[in-house]
């Protein structure tokens, strides 16, 4: 029988992720790639700020450091928020199987496309990736609206 992955444990590491990000003066989103045995594959987190690069995204940074994989099918995306478009592509690209986000208040990103394309959503409501990113979203509202593509 399959186990159940912990996917609390799981969010728990993108959000130190997440609040490393903060600590280093960048939008608190984390993210970490595990195999759905439970072993990490990469994390990390969004660095637009830090690294004057737009496309370091949670997901991205931690797809990356996660190094080249044979398959995504058994791997599960955990991220502190919602995937935006463009990290729900990358989800789609290489079939990632899962994909656990820690809330989807602050921004709804691409959920329901992906539900709709078979991919397993598991939505952990975690209330503390709600505060983290709603107190800093509305301390930074125009540098949120960059990161989201608002104009
Ligand atoms: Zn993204």
């Amino acid at each position: 029988m399959l186990q159940t992955p912990d996917y609390a444990a799981m969010l728990r590491t993108a959000i130190v992720q997440a609040r490393q990000g903060l600590a280093e003066g960048g939008i608190p989103i984390g993210a970490a790639l595990y195999h759905r045995d439970g072993h990490m594959l990469g994390c990390g987190h969004n660095r637009r700020v830090q690294e004057d690069d737009p496309s370091i995204h949670g997901e991205t940074d931690a797809f990356r450091k996660a190094g080249r994989q044979r398959s995504y099918r058994d791997t599960i995306m955990v991220t502190t928020l919602a995937p935006c478009w463009y990290c729900s592509g990358l989800v789609r690209q290489f079939n990632i199987g899962t994909v656990v986000v820690g809330e989807s208040v602050n921004f709804a990103g691409g959920l329901d496309w992906l539900r709709e394309s078979g991919v397993t959503v598991i939505d952990l409501h975690d209330s503390e990736c709600i505060e983290l990113l709603g107190d800093w979203i509305a301390a930074h509202p125009a540098l949120w609206n960059e990161d989201i593509g608002v104009d």
